[in-house]
């Protein structure tokens, strides 16, 4: 592969700072509650306006665990209670038919994405039921080409489920695995056995799934090198397509679940590194190429191919091959896209409620994006996805002068470059295969918002 990624320890040692993961730009932090849901609706209106509207990505939020993980910094409402649920469809259904509503008739859905908490705390009927006020309610094809995703537990299905939700649609899904080795997943109460998530892969692969995805965390209490090279040869012995490897970010004043981690057990900070390289290196070694962000994907997935043919998107799941599709993100806190805004829903369960029953979309802040966020959105997109900038491009389409407007991002790169994590030319900006592990670290010099903030609000790049 020429496109392997360098790892250089000293490199990143020098880089590893705090920052933020770029699922959107401007950030969350951005966010303002003087966007209202009047707002919302006058862009959707000129959204369904355009002369080709761009189609539609449904995200629902189910925020429902049975039990906490001691790593989380999800946002999820652990209960063992399931009637809980109950009452959250319901609302749930309120809010697609309130946003259904809203959109054209020729706004067809191309990809619907089930997140949490954990989405299989619901059981099938509930599935069931929300799937089809959302086939009542926007314009979802029949016809298989709805790329449809869920984020499973493995703790909660088995085979027969794997196969239901198969039959409700489902034809992606992503398993949160994080590591094999039993007294990690003792040290943060996920205790789940390499026996079963072997089965489901298993089953999932016999149904047909499209894509399966594994989640990994490197970081976590009791890992070492050694343990988590048993988690990833053990991994790729599962042949996922694609693979997910995130940084645990131990914040315990900002995660209150954290603070159940002992710290001591904790790996050094030389030991995270080593754990990464092993990652980097074992996964390139066995066939997935780095996408970037945590993200590895088999040479024959989408992802991989949609990053070579200048296609691939970021957005609020990572990575994606739906360009330009409008978001609609359902359920508490979840954040959607219209155009050039951002929305994010309100962040309680009786929240949500309450401004439902007034018939009420519950968004809570957002942002309209001025000319300079597009421009630096475009170019952080580009450079997260494909590695690369056209400078000439970029200096057409804005009637730029990129030197001059960006002078003060320039010379912060310049000592980038010099350290050769990136080659700055006259018509192109090329992150190198040295640099691709820091692509965070390049993006933030053109953040013109971090200037103005405590970065440590974000996790560290690495
Ligand atoms: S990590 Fe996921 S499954 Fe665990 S508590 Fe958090 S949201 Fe729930």
């Amino acid at each position: 592969m020429d496109n392997r990624v360098i790892f250089n320890k000293e490199i990143i040692r020098r880089y590893d700072t705090f920052g933020p993961r770029y699922t959107s730009y401007p950030t969350a932090v951005q966010f303002s509650t003087d966007y209202d849901v009047d707002d919302y609706k006058g862009w959707i209106k000129v959204s369904n306006e355009d002369l080709i509207p761009a189609p539609l990505s449904l995200y629902l939020h189910i925020p429902f665990c049975d039990t906490i993980c001691y790593y989380c910094g999800c946002s999820k409402v652990i209960t063992k209670d399931k009637s809980k649920a109950t009452h959250y469809i319901e609302l749930l259904k309120q809010e697609i038919k309130l946003q259904g509503a809203l959109f054209a008739n020729d706004r067809k859905v191309t990809q619907i994405h089930w997140g949490g908490g954990t989405p299989t705390f619901l059981n099938d009927k509930e599935i069931y039921e929300i799937i089809e006020c959302i086939r009542e309610n926007f314009q979802v094809p029949a016809d298989g080409t709805v790329e449809f995703g869920i984020e499973v537990d493995p703790r909660t299905v088995d085979q027969q489920r794997l196969k239901n939700l198969n039959n409700l649609g489902f034809n992606r899904i992503s398993f949160g695995v994080q590591d094999f080795d039993h007294c990690v997943q003792k040290s943060v109460n996920r205790v789940q056995s390499t026996q079963q998530i072997k089965q489901h892969i298993d089953d999932a692969r016999a149904l047909k799934y499209q894509s399966i995805n594994i989640d990994l965390m490197y970081g976590l209490p009791n890992q070492t090198v050694y343990s988590f090279l048993q988690t990833l040869n053990t991994t790729i012995e599962l042949n996922p397509d694609r693979i997910a490897v995130y940084n645990y970010a131990h914040l315990p004043e900002m995660f209150k679940p954290q603070r159940r981690i002992n710290e001591d057990e904790l790996p050094s900070a030389e030991e995270k590194l080593n754990i990464l390289q092993l990652c980097v290196d074992k996964l390139q070694d066995a066939g997935y190429a780095y996408i970037g962000m945590d993200h590895f994907a088999k040479e024959t997935d989408s992802l991989v191919k949609a990053q070579r043919e200048g296609s691939l998107q970021r957005n609020f799941q990572g990575y994606s091959t739906n360009a330009n599709c409008d978001i609609i993100a359902m359920g508490i806190t979840a954040i959607g896209r219209i155009g050039d805004n951002y929305s994010q829903n309100v962040r309680t369960i009786d929240e949500y409620e309450n401004l439902l029953n007034e018939g009420i979309i519950p968004i809570f802040r957002g942002i309209e994006l001025e000319d300079d966020d597009i421009l630096r959105r475009e170019i952080i997109n580009q450079l997260m996805c494909n590695n690369k900038l056209d400078i000439r491009k970029i200096e057409k389409k804005w009637g730029i002068d990129f030197k001059t407007y960006f002078k003060s991002s320039l010379d912060n790169l310049q000592k980038m470059a010099t350290d050769g994590l990136l080659e700055i030319e006259k018509s192109n900006l090329t992150i190198t295969n040295t640099g691709r592990l820091l692509t965070r670290s390049i993006c933030m010099q053109f953040d013109r918002y971090l200037q103005k903030k405590n970065n440590k609000q974000f996790s560290r790049v690495i």
